[in-house]
């Protein structure tokens, strides 16, 4: 562990809130309930549609959502209480089937636990009672300060962040007692300035690639591939994303781990969960490389990796329990 000396502290833990709040005050009342969603990937050649299509599933209120993303469809999602470990989220055989039920049906197709590619489980921070469906439950945002000083900040939605972002600064000046404001609103996203979407979706091949995923500072990316060409090779067979993008993720975006390249810098595991896991050694080769691993830390987080994905394999499609 370490020491960190601050003037502010701000919880921003999502589902994990309430847990670091009560550390910090342990007279804490509880105010979040966790609202699981799932989503499933299957090949677009399965459910050929051109735009995102909301279907019924039969016997359930629910709607899911089936979206086209490149050559794969994304479905999901759900909506229910979760009382297990936040820690191990994931999307469940019969979740799977409701998902494929509701798209075989909307599409008249044969989409079998075969076809999907990859999955994930999520968990929505919602604040208020323990009343009615999670689904009626409100998505607003809500910031607290705590009796030790720290800012809490917790529901709302991806759409909302920055919003909650500016509003969570203007708190910690209220902490600190000082008069300056945020100054988010007026702030372009890292890659964001000078952003051209249409020239880069035009310029296509490798350049649209890297725009598309990193914006502006795409170049950073292409200079590492100029440097050593051999870092324009791709890292997952079927999918874009090269060995430079491996790199960038140590260097800029604070990867650590082959899960962290594998499952969240890029979204490999999702749309090709098993080529995912035969592109674990490379990953964590180039990796141990950038940040100075020993051969038994590289092979310590493929390892990692690979029971993970045999975790959520079997609770997938062999219905093992989380
Ligand atoms: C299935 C699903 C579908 C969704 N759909 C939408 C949508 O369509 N539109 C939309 O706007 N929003 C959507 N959301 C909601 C959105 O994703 C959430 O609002 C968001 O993920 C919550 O963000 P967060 O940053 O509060 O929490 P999280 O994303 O959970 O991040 C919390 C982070 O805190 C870290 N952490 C935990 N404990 C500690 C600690 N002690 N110290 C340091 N770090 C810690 C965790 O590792 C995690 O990285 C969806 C969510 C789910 C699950």
């Amino acid at each position: 562990t370490f020491e960190i000396r601050a003037h502010a502290v701000v919880n921003a833990t999502g589902v994990w809130t309430d847990e670091l709040d009560a550390q910090a005050d342990a007279g804490h009342a509880p105010q979040v309930r966790p609202a699981k969603g799932v989503h499933i990937v299957v090949p677009w050649d399965k459910v050929r549609i051109n735009c995102t299509v909301t279907v019924p599933i039969p016997g359930r209120a629910r709607r899911a959502t089936c979206t086209r993303w490149g050559n794969t469809v994304v479905l999901g999602t759900a909506d229910e209480d979760y009382q297990g470990s936040p820690d191990d989220v994931h999307c469940t055989r019969q979740e799977m089937e409701f998902l494929l039920e509701g798209a075989n049906t909307a599409f008249e197709g044969e989409l079998t636990p075969d076809d999907v590619i990859g999955s994930i489980g999520g968990l929505r921070p919602l604040v208020g009672g323990k009343e009615g469906a999670t689904l009626d439950m409100r998505r607003d945002h809500h910031i607290t300060i705590g009796r030790t000083g720290m800012v809490t900040v917790t529901g709302g939605k991806l759409t909302t962040s920055r919003h909650m972002g500016e509003l969570v600064i203007d708190k910690v000046m209220t902490v600190l007692g000082r008069s300056a404001r945020s100054r988010t609103a007026r702030l372009p996203l890292l890659g964001g300035a000078g952003y051209d979407a249409e020239a880069v979706a035009a310029s296509g091949g490798l350049a649209a690639h890297l725009g598309e995923r990193y914006g502006t500072e795409a170049r950073f990316v292409g200079d590492l591939v100029q440097q050593d060409p051999t870092l324009a090779e791709p890292v997952v067979p079927g999918l874009p994303y090269t060995r430079a993008e491996v790199v960038y993720a140590a260097r800029a975006e604070m990867a650590r781990s082959v899960d962290d390249v594998l499952s969240r810098r890029t979204r490999a595991r999702l749309f090709a969960r098993d080529a995912s896991a035969g592109a674990a050694q490379a990953v964590g080769e180039l990796l141990g490389a950038e940040l100075g691993f020993s051969q038994a830390q590289i092979e310590r987080s493929v390892a990692d990796y690979l029971s993970s994905v045999r975790h959520e394999r079997s609770i997938l499609l062999e219905g093992a329990a989380a």
